[in-house]
């Protein structure tokens, strides 16, 4: 459930997200109710509402917003609810009022401990408003995951380390990390391109991720999947879902859902989302039936992306005989760059910092 709303656009970022609309607010939420309540009641093993920053939103939208999503749709017995929050506009009203109608879960963007590389970012937060932001988190709900971002220009490996110790003050159970990239349409990538910002080297990218996945191993955190780590039993079960191509339902500006197949991508823009919504019309910009191509290439790819690999049967299910891949997986597991077991092939820790290009030598 999609929130496109923030404080200020951060120059790295190419989500569906936007700043200085608040007085479209009240009618986004309004609208993403009306579509929730479109949706089928479920089950539903779980919920995210993500942004954008959803805690931009008053507390009152919030409570409107959540418990018409409670009213509506049914949820497991063991749902997982997360919600996103940034630390710049997360306080003790939203948190409880998040709280009080289901919300078990904060994904944080915290990205880093360090004021200098805030401000680089553009993020409207400080170190000091992060800290207090998951300690109130941590008092709100049972399970909390903050984000870091590395590769950052001039970014050292004691910078890191002040950015992993958090996770043992905070005692978080989960950690999202993402190398910083110059997405196109994004400041950044405009920046690179007039020579102001540079990628770091990629011998620096590796150590850094490799140096990160050791931290957080230290602190119980094991890599589950490329870029999240958690304490046993505290992955996101909702991305899980993703990277195991479960189906999901989705409502809001730009969100994706997938259902049997049949793929539906909802109008980015907020305005021309409201007025769909408003006239009674499904808002969908993009609809796509996945091929069996399309399916098996993205079993590869999220599957190779998970810890616990890919299905060597489920391959074979989505008609990918392993004579095709066979040779090239074999000669991957003889450099130690993958390894097979019990039916199942995935990336050793050699292997984790090449995964695109592994990837694409696998892939049909
Ligand atoms: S707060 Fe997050 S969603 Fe919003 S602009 Fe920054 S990175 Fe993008």
């Amino acid at each position: 459930m999609h929130i496109p709303y923030c404080a200020a656009k951060c120059p790295y970022c190419d989500f569906n997200s936007i700043a200085g609309r608040d007085a479209e607010h009240q009618d986004y939420v309004e609208a993403l109710i009306c579509e929730v309540r479109r949706l089928p009641r479920g089950p539903y093993r779980t919920v995210f509402i993500g942004g954008g920053t959803p805690t931009l939103l008053s507390p009152g939208l919030l409570a409107r917003f959540c418990s018409a999503v409670r009213d509506h749709i049914d949820l497991t017995p063991d749902y997982e609810w997360t919600c996103e929050a940034n630390p710049g506009s997360a306080d003790a009203e939203r948190f409880q009022v998040l709280a009080e109608h289901g919300v078990n879960r904060f994904s944080l963007g915290i990205q880093s401990t360090h004021d200098h590389h805030l401000k680089f970012l553009g993020r409207v937060h400080d170190h000091r408003q992060a800290e207090v932001a998951l300690d109130l988190a941590r008092s709100i709900v049972p399970r909390v995951s903050a984000d870091l971002i590395m590769g950052l220009p001039g970014q050292t490996i004691a910078e890191l380390d002040a950015d992993l110790a958090l996770y043992r003050r905070h005692e978080l159970g989960h950690a999202s990390v993402y190398h910083l990239t110059y997405e196109p349409g994004t400041e950044f990538h405009a920046r690179r391109s007039r020579g102001e910002l540079a990628d770091i080297e990629a011998d620096e990218s590796r150590r850094q991720f490799i140096h990160v996945w050791e931290g957080l191993e230290s602190l119980g955190l094991n890599l589950y999947e490329t870029s999240n780590f958690s304490r046993k039993g505290e992955e996101s079960r909702h991305n899980l879902a993703y990277w195991t191509r479960r189906d999901y339902q989705a409502a809001g500006a730009g969100a994706v859902s997938t259902v049997e197949r049949k793929r539906l991508t909802r109008l980015k823009h907020s305005g021309q989302y409201i007025q769909a919504i408003r006239a009674g019309e499904p808002a969908i910009a993009k609809t796509e039936r996945l091929t069996d191509a399309e399916i098996l290439r993205e079993a590869w790819m999220l599957g190779l992306r998970l810890a616990n690999g890919v299905s060597i049967a489920e391959l074979e299910e989505l008609g990918d005989r392993s004579s095709r891949w066979r040779v090239r997986a074999d000669a991957l597991i003889g450099a130690g760059i993958l390894w097979e077991d019990t039916g199942r092939l995935g990336l050793t820790k050699t292997g984790r910092p090449v995964q695109d290009e592994v990837t694409i030598y696998l892939l049909p």
